[in-house]
């Protein structure tokens, strides 16, 4: 049978490493590509929509619409740009949607095509953490799947036996620590974002290598997996792991632990969510464990990556307070990056958002979480301006 992809984000390091999975999967006739969006990176974009011959290629920036439609004039790959465009590629008539753009930018199409009821490969954690129950609900009522890509959920996924979900006790998420694991809080203060990028194990895109820094992407990911598989707090639980061997484990009651372990390569995990219940044969590295000759656990600090207390904080409090969280983080991250707040300033700026809107109303429309999102993003945006958080 044919299955069809879109894939959003189709440039990113996401969106790169599907295309890699479905060119090693064996029967590749098996999934035939309907459209692939991406933003800047018009050249990769156009490339892979004729290397793959995607019946639709869309560039979110509106302004380089002429430059994708130049570039493959006379290839027969239609062309669109912007937000409709977005929408345009997830309402195409793919039985999945890989859900693979950074940030809040990734809600309204996923969820567009979440609506329609195709199977939602889900690496954009921000639906989840924006929209946590309107997402899923939305998924629910569109009829198709949601498989997670984080490799994180992932692992959770393949070792949560949905039979014996009534016996699973806690969810434990690996976090490698990232590149600021044994630094100090001073020593941190200091860093630009090229230094903070730089991530011992994954290589991924600069949103989420920052995240893995700082720890946001971890204070993310505890919320996703809430979602995911309808998980109280004080069931998730976070332990720092520098390999990132063990992807993530599942604690059951009567003190089995399962967890999936590999090689860090996103494309085990996107290859699961493409197949599932089914495994692609995939050229991916071998774990040899006696290479490997030790696996080491700490606690995570949250002295000095409080963004973790912040995810805990927003799940205590609920509401609007995760989707604040992630709104000013990602506001607090551009600002980073152009060098305006110090790396420390993000978890800084995202609590004061937090506090401020401590009081907002809970979204119970998806135009509600879109109104939270801007708002959020104003006092953060505030906040930065007035160097005051
Ligand atoms: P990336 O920055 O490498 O790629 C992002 C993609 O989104 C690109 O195709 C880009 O063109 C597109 N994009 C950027 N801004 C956009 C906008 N405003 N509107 C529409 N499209 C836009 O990011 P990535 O590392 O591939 O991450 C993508 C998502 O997957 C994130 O939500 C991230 O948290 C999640 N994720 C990534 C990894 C990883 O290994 N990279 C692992 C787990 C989860
Ligand atoms: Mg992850």
């Amino acid at each position: 049978m044919t299955r069809s992809i879109t894939i959003l984000g189709a440039t990113g390091s996401i969106g790169v490493s599907t295309l890699d999975v479905l060119a090693q999967m064996e029967a590749k006739d098996e999934f035939e590509v309907a459209a692939l969006t991406g933003a800047g990176n018009i050249a990769l974009l156009a490339e892979q929509a004729v290397r793959h011959q995607a019946k639709l290629a869309v560039t979110a920036d509106e302004s380089r619409y002429l430059n994708l439609k130049d570039a493959l004039a006379g290839t027969g790959v239609a062309v669109a740009a912007g937000e409709s465009g977005l929408i345009e590629a997830a309402d195409m008539p793919a039985s999945m949607v890989m859900a693979a753009i950074v940030g809040t930018a990734g809600l309204a199409p996923t969820l567009a095509a979440a609506r329609r009821g195709a199977d939602i490969a889900l690496a954009n954690k921000e639906c989840l953490v924006s929209a946590g129950e309107l997402f899923v609900g939305a998924v629910k009522t569109g009829g198709g799947r949601l498989l997670p890509v984080d490799s994180e959920h992932s692992a959770i996924f393949q070792s949560l036996d949905p039979e014996r979900r009534h016996a699973v006790e806690r969810v434990i998420l690996t976090a490698s620590g990232g590149p600021f694991r044994t630094w100090s809080r001073e020593q941190m203060a200091g860093v630009s974002a090229d230094v903070a990028r730089a991530h011992p194990n994954w290589s991924m895109g600069l949103k989420i290598s920052i995240g893995s820094a700082s720890m946001f992407n971890k204070a993310l990911e505890v919320i996703e997996a809430k979602h995911l598989f309808d998980l109280e707090p004080h069931e998730i639980e976070v332990i720092v792991h520098p390999q990132s061997i063990i992807h993530s484990m599942v604690g059951y009651r009567d003190g089995s632990i399962i967890a999936q372990l590999g090689a860090p390569d996103m494309r085990t995990a996107i290859g699961y969510a493409l197949t599932f219940p089914d495994r692609p044969a995939l050229n991916v590295e071998r774990l040899d464990f006696a290479k490997l000759a030790r696996l080491d656990f700490e606690a995570p600090d949250e002295v000095r990556f409080p963004a973790l207390r912040l995810a805990r904080l927003a799940l205590t409090r609920g509401g609007v307070q995760a989707l604040t969280m992630n709104a000013a983080e990602e506001t607090a991250f551009h600002a980073f990056c152009d060098g305006r707040i110090g790396f420390l300033d993000m978890a800084d700026i995202a609590e004061s958002a937090m506090e401020a809107m401590v009081d907002w109303p809970a979204a119970n429309t998806i135009e509600d979480v879109f109104a939270a999102d801007s708002e959020a993003r104003r006092r953060a945006a505030e906040f930065i301006a007035r160097k005051a958080f």
